[in-house]
């Protein structure tokens, strides 16, 4: 089945991705010669802080070039194999240093910062930070689907007027504006469909992608946007974005931790080592493994919500669940994965169990 070996493949590159980026970064440090190359950037940069930020860069390039392979292999071949991508090989290039141009405008600035603290605060500094990363996620959240989105795809208003009434009717029962029903253009780079609820505040809009509105049937069309108004009804964005907080001071508390106790087994002796940083690369992922698992599970407590949203407000349990089956084709999704990939890694249950979750809750209606 080309769904299960589409999924099967994907997760295996990532996870050996993973593997080989940790194995790297380790002997990277263990080897000396990321003291080599702070040595050697030293000679040319006097000032402390632009040495962490230029170190930072040559790493973080030299991770780029060296992972280029496997991007290559997951995010173009793998797509095209799969007939689930429409992009040129040009297109997809241009995509990517777009979004390296867009961390980095965003990044590297947070760099001295980080440096900063690490430098005023001593062993403390990972309270500090976690409150900049606090403040950044708060106006990231704002300002992605306004700014950033925008340098992606063409944004533009939902035209179909038969479909802004139903939308209308439904929005104002959750309490949203009708006025943030967007759709983007993702058919330029994907044959998959989506839709997504973002942003904060005045940016707060509901996506849908074209894919989604020029396949689907109004009332299945009508039946994913009742799913993501209840992904608004249930403020999921805002406690996502408390629980992160709590996740990134205790992360960022462990990791200061943990950072600390493993200097000297990579010969460094103080925490403002400029080549000593990437020591926290490798605890970040030795905890991102921990963590994993359990955003997983609240994202799918969360899509659970939303379903039940999606058939209570429109009553239209059938047309969701042909969506969902629709969806899932559409986008080669494994509809019985692995309980422990699932466990893991879904942030959305699979559709089998979506499916299941829904007629528990329709079925004992209808026989009343
Ligand atoms: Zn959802």
């Amino acid at each position: 089945m080309d769904s299960k070996k589409y999924n099967n493949i994907k997760l295996s590159v990532s996870i050996g991705k993973g593997i080989l980026s940790f194995l790297i970064i380790f002997l990277f440090l263990k080897s000396g010669l990321a003291l080599d190359l702070e040595n050697y950037l030293s000679r040319f940069i006097s000032n402390s802080y632009l040495l962490f930020i230029a170190f930072v860069i040559a790493v973080s390039a030299a991770g780029s070039i060296l992972s280029f392979p496997v991007s290559y292999y997951q995010e173009f071949y793998l797509e095209h194999k799969f007939k689930l991508s429409n992009q040129t090989f040009g297109a997809w290039l241009w995509e990517g240093a777009k979004g390296t141009m867009v961390s980095g405008v965003i990044g590297i600035p947070l760099l001295p910062v980080f440096y900063y603290v690490l430098n005023r605060f001593g062993n403390l500094w990972w309270l500090p930070f976690a409150i900049i990363l606090f403040l950044v996620s708060v106006v990231l959240a704002r300002i992605v689907p306004v700014l950033i989105m925008p340098l992606f795809y063409k944004i533009t208003p939902l035209e179909n007027e038969e479909l802004k009434l139903r939308l209308e009717k439904l929005a104002s029962e959750a309490g949203l504006k009708l006025k943030n029903v967007f759709k983007f253009d993702m058919s330029k780079n994907t044959r998959k469909a989506n839709a997504a609820f973002t942003g904060m505040g005045k940016s707060k809009r509901i996506l849908l992608g074209d894919n989604l509105l020029d396949r689907y049937s109004a009332d299945e069309i009508e039946t994913v946007i009742a799913h993501e108004l209840g992904h608004y009804k249930y403020k999921h964005i805002i406690i996502n974005i408390i629980v992160g907080t709590v996740f990134s001071f205790l992360t960022l508390y462990l990791l200061a931790l943990l950072y600390r106790i493993s200097l000297p087994y990579f010969g460094y002796f103080s925490i403002t080592q400029v080549s000593a940083v990437p020591i926290l690369v490798l605890w970040g992922m030795v905890l991102g493994i921990v963590e994993t698992p359990i955003t997983s599970s609240l994202s799918r407590k969360h899509e659970y919500q939303a379903d039940q949203y999606a058939v209570s407000s429109t009553g239209k349990a059938d047309a969701f669940i042909s969506t969902l089956e629709k969806l899932n084709e559409q986008n080669l999704g494994d509809k019985e994965p692995h309980p422990v990939v699932e466990w893991f890694f879904y942030s959305h249950p699979s559709i089998k169990k979506r499916i299941a979750a829904i007629r528990r809750v329709v079925q004992p209606e209808a026989l009343k």
